[in-house]
């Protein structure tokens, strides 16, 4: 595009992005004026003049050229906050698309709620003595949630009332009960103080083993005066209780000790009481969280705290990277794996992909962590893109629990239809005689319209792209890559079997199934509805954890995070499920799960045992979670990605258009996929395909798959696209780019 015109906004507050103002680019200024740029520009009446930034560039513009004011000139390029944020906006504009005004808000710091903040805290009110003896009358009565404050109260001065609330499980009347009978007050103040706030206690240092200490030594001995220049990237694969925590916080001490900062990411389902005590406890109060239990006004809080330097440390979601700190010695991405770290909105950046970015522009190093590392990290880790540290020892207590796998056809072809296999019957029936516990793990994601075979286990697949082929209304099957599509066989394909049917059992017919099996059994259930309100999530898991249940039921919810000490049997339903997901990335996603679920069994001191029922034993990722193989899954998947060019082997970009009437939505998305075809890039291009689910609340929505050999060539064909979209195109429809998917569009 010439760059004729430039859009100028005159400060970054978002309530003057809507109106930027155009200037016209001096003839000089061309070649090297590009977006994020700080200038000078004559402003108003007076043409006074004013510092400004180019958000972007124009052909013409909607007005006499004569009224346009022309730019003065370059401003000289600071390091204020303003143009770090400024820079960081126009990388995720040029990198995943959208508008500027999109990017600048996905990285402006939460704004400012007008009224005076005020938190609330709730401290003991009562003596030491007072306290125990109401906790064991509260233990004695079964009053759960008045335990777990009470003895959250014995243990700290004030807790902020939002995490009783939140993470204990406590309600607000249970709380307001004890304040009136005199054992706890409510403070309500003006100033914002850590969510913890401890005594004279002071953590007990571990001593790092041989393992940690490699790590540790090597990632530290690649920096110079705590800079990190050229290798700055990093992947810890270590097992859950491995002890990556303890070499996080021993980078983080040294960073902090050359007075830069620390972003420490978390997928915010894994954010634990235990950990941020962990980092309270190393760390003191310098240390501040991210979560969505916080509110806008909480988080702004957080910005300017970070801004006045007065906190070293943010543990938080994805979006805790664009924390406004002066200098980001470190981030760090532990469980590395999860799809949490991809924005679901626009611009849908990946938090690893902007942190690399930021990393090599401040200096900092970035770490990865994971006990499944991602099919991408890996692989760059086995290029040495990525300096990899293995910690391959539990630190703690617990081993790794002994795995059997059950095939389904068998139990089919001996005559048990049951949802239970024969081994898994036994070994539930076993546990609850000894008063140990359970979990049950139905592998399933909200989508599961596939067909596979009961008899043979085949799903069935497009053979164009080797990914399973969804239902789309009840005869039909597509699939989402290319738009291949067939009328539903009455019969399997692979076999002949007439038992080709979607998967359907939810987490409460297993109850039901269960409480046929082993009356009496008592059983808790974790899915999308008894999770719905805010705190039920955790007061499952305590009761759980309480042992007000012999079998915990769930979906992927309970494989995550918390450790239950006296589970001692894992079984998992449908292994295969995630297989059978129309996406590249099933056989990745599944592993994953499977190893998490596994490894919830034998966590403490008793042995654990864990049971896959499967209808396909034989595929890899299967297997080599039963063996907890990684290395052995990585091989046959990269092969597979390989074969069929999925990332990482090349790329994917996915482009997302949406409107309210079908026929035009797909004609403007037909329009679009010519324009890529014309393009004359490599990219293969292919669709437009209707979506997963085709139709959004009242919009309908195709997508284009563009496969690329490098990131670069798809970002160059988005840019392509640019004069077709956004103020270009002039119909309802809408455009959404998304690189590398994690999930089927
Ligand atoms: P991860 O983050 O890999 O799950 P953690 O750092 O949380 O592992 O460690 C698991 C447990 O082992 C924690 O209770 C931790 O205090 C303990 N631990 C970690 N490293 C050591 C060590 N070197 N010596 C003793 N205990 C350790
Ligand atoms: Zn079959
Ligand atoms: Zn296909």
């Amino acid at each position: 595009m010439e760059k004729s015109y430039a859009d100028v906004i005159l400060d970054i507050r978002i309530s003057q992005l809507d109106r930027p103002f155009s200037y016209r680019v001096p003839a000089h200024l061309q070649p090297e004026l590009s977006v994020g740029d700080p200038v000078t520009v004559p402003f108003g009446k007076g043409n006074t003049l004013r510092k400004g930034f180019v958000i972007g560039f124009r052909d013409s513009v909607n007005m006499p050229p004569d009224a346009v004011k022309e730019i003065a000139g370059l401003a000289p390029k600071g390091v204020s906050a303003e143009e770090k944020t400024l820079e960081l906006a126009a990388f995720l504009r040029r990198r995943y698309g959208g508008t500027f005004s999109q990017a600048l808000k996905t990285v402006l710091p939460a704004k400012a709620s007008v009224e005076k903040l005020t938190f609330r805290y709730i401290r003991a009110n009562a003596s030491r003595e007072e306290l125990i003896s109401a906790l064991g009358e509260a233990q004695r009565k079964k009053q759960r949630a008045k335990a777990r404050l009470l003895e959250a109260v014995l243990e700290e001065e004030e807790i902020p009332y939002t995490w009783v609330t939140s993470k204990l499980g406590v309600s607000g009347q249970t709380v307001s009960g004890m304040e009136r009978s005199g054992l706890l007050q409510v403070i309500t103040t003006r100033e914002y103080r850590n969510p913890v706030h401890l005594g004279e206690e002071t953590e007990v240092r571990v001593t790092l083993n041989e393992q940690q200490r490699k790590a540790v030594d090597g990632i530290l001995g690649d920096a110079t005066e705590g800079r990190w220049e050229g290798r700055n990237r990093y992947l810890i694969h270590g097992v859950t209780g491995s002890g990556k925590t303890e070499v996080y916080m021993a980078l983080i001490e040294e960073v902090i000790r050359h007075g830069r900062q620390a972003v420490f990411l978390i997928p915010e389902i894994a954010l634990t009481y235990q950990t941020l005590l962990r980092f309270y406890r190393r760390f003191g109060n310098r240390v501040s969280v991210l979560h969505s239990g916080l509110s806008a006004g909480e988080k702004y809080d957080q910005c300017q705290r970070a801004i006045a330097g007065e906190i070293d440390v943010i543990i938080g979601p994805r979006s805790a990277l664009f924390t406004p700190f002066p200098n980001v010695g470190i981030i760090i991405l532990d469980e590395e794996h999860e799809s949490s770290y991809k924005s679901e909105n626009v611009p849908k950046y990946h938090a690893r992909e902007v942190a690399e970015y930021l990393a090599d522009a401040g200096g900092a190093a970035l770490v990865l962590g994971s006990a499944t590392p991602s099919v991408e990290v890996y692989a760059a880790a086995c290029k040495g893109e990525y300096q990899l540290y293995r910690l391959t020892d539990r630190a703690g207590a617990g081993s790794l629990p002994r795995v059997e796998i059950t095939d389904l056809r068998e139990e089919l072809a001996a005559g048990n239809r049951s949802i239970f296999g024969r081994r898994l019957q036994e070994l539930l029936r076993d546990r609850m005689d000894r008063g140990e516990q359970s979990m049950l793990f139905l592998n399933r994601r909200g989508y599961a319209g596939f067909l596979s075979c009961r008899a043979c286990g085949e799903a069935l697949k497009c053979p164009h792209c080797d990914v399973t082929l969804s239902l789309h209304g009840t005869n039909m099957l597509q699939c989402h890559y290319c738009g291949y599509s067939m009328p539903r066989p009455k019969a399997c394909p692979s076999c002949g079997s007439p038992y080709l049917m979607p998967f359907r059992a939810g987490t409460e017919q297993v109850e039901e199934k269960l409480k046929e099996l082993l009356p009496g059994v008592r059983t808790l259930r974790m899915d999308r509805d008894t999770t719905s309100t805010k705190d039920a999530y955790e007061k499952i898991l305590a009761s759980f954890m309480n042992g007000e249940a012999d079998v915990l039921i769930g979906t992927q919810m309970i494989v995550k995070g918390h450790d239950f000490p006296r589970v001692t049997l894992v079984g998992v339903l449908a292994a295969d499920l995630s297989l059978s997901e129309g996406d590249y990335r099933s056989g990745e996603r599944t592993f994953q799960l499977l190893t998490q679920a596994v490894g919830r069994a034998g966590r403490g001191e008793l042995m654990g045992e864990a049971v896959i029922q499967t209808y396909r034993p034989d595929h890899y990722a299967v297997q080599m979670a039963a063996s907890q193989d990684y290395e052995g899954f990585f091989r046959q998947e990269m092969d597979y990605r390989s074969m069929m060019d999925y990332p990482p082997a090349g790329h994917l970009l996915a482009i997302q258009v949406y409107g309210p009437n079908e026929k035009q939505t797909l004609g403007y998305a037909e329009e679009l996929a010519a324009a890529c075809r014309r393009s004359g890039s490599t990219c293969r291009v292919l669709g437009p395909a209707p979506g997963a689910l085709a139709r959004v609340r009242d919009l309908f929505r195709f997508v284009i798959y563009v496969k690329g050999k490098d990131t670069a060539s798809l970002i160059a064909m988005r840019e392509s696209l640019d004069p077709l979209i956004g103020p270009a195109h002039r119909g309802p429809e809408f455009v959404q780019f998304d690189f590398d998917p994690v999930n089927i569009l």
